[in-house]
């Protein structure tokens, strides 16, 4: 596929939960190298939304489909046979660090090394020297190779949100969907992860979709923001238009100065 392909493109989707309908016809393009956040009070679909994208979870079979960087990952309702090829692009980071616990940051850095590698290889987990400097390369790069020998459980939040952006690096991943990769971190933790986010989405055109519940973070890092309520997009444009007054509007009473 060619490089003008968005980085994602989710056409019409729809979830539903029971009665609850989590996503109501949504189309999203995010632009390679963009870094967007997605916006939106608790349940207002932002983590189906990311899910959905990457083909974590099946959108209803009434959706139109969803592609990253071209390679199409589902399509109403049901997962593409390029999912795999698409989902390797991505790099994933959630709230509750993704960290294989017991063994230490490397080795989970390490495992990046096997989304880059076809079929039967990522099954043995042959890893290359190449694959072994990567890994602490990254390490070096998200200022956490001094815990390298580390248990993932010993870690902090924020080594550990640090460790599965290393891990994403190593995978090779042109783009990072984070979910909500801040909520459970200390200020400065979060601070330095979004800031993280921002340069490698800057310096290495890595694209980022994350998804807030604080919105000053939203504004500070991201320029474009796609504000979700009640599984529609209200608002799409740069964060710049998200003013106070713009929140209160679009929100009411849920806009506390967080979501
Ligand atoms: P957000 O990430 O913005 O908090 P979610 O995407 O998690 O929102 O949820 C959107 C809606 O879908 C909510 O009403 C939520 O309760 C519902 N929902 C999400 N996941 C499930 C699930 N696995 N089963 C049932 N309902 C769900
Ligand atoms: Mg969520």
């Amino acid at each position: 596929m060619t490089e003008t392909q968005p980085a994602l493109l989710a056409e019409n989707i729809n979830v539903t939960f029971g009665t609850t309908q989590a996503l109501k016809n949504v189309t999203l393009r995010v632009d390679k190298g963009e870094m967007v956040a997605l916006i939106g009070p608790s349940g207002s679909g932002k983590s189906t939304l990311l899910r959905v994208s990457a083909g974590l979870q099946l959108a209803d079979s009434t959706s139109g489909a969803s592609r990253i960087f071209g390679d199409r990952v589902q399509e109403k309702g049901k997962l593409s046979p390029g999912v795999r090829r698409a989902r390797a692009k991505v790099g994933f980071i959630f709230q509750q660090f993704n960290l294989v616990k017991r063994i230490s940051l490397y080795s989970n850095v390490l495992i990046g090394a096997l989304g880059r590698m076809p079929g039967w290889q990522g099954v043995m987990g042959r890893f290359s020297p190449e694959d072994r400097k990567k890994a602490m390369d990254s390490l070096e790069r998200v200022g956490i190779a001094e815990y390298a020998g580390n248990r993932a459980a010993n870690l902090s939040g924020g080594q550990q949100q640090r460790g599965a952006i290393a891990r994403a690096m190593v995978q090779g991943a042109q783009a990072i969907f984070a979910d909500e990769p801040i909520a459970s971190l200390d200020p400065v933790s979060a601070r330095n992860v979004m800031r993280l986010l921002a340069e490698l989405n800057e310096q290495d055109g890595i694209t980022v979709v994350v998804t807030l519940h604080q919105v000053d973070y939203a504004l500070k890092y991201c320029r474009r923001a796609v504000a979700l309520k009640a599984g529609e997009i209200i608002y799409d444009g740069p964060t710049s238009g998200l003013t106070r007054d713009k929140l209160i509007e679009i929100y009411g009473d849920e806009y506390i100065g967080v979501l």
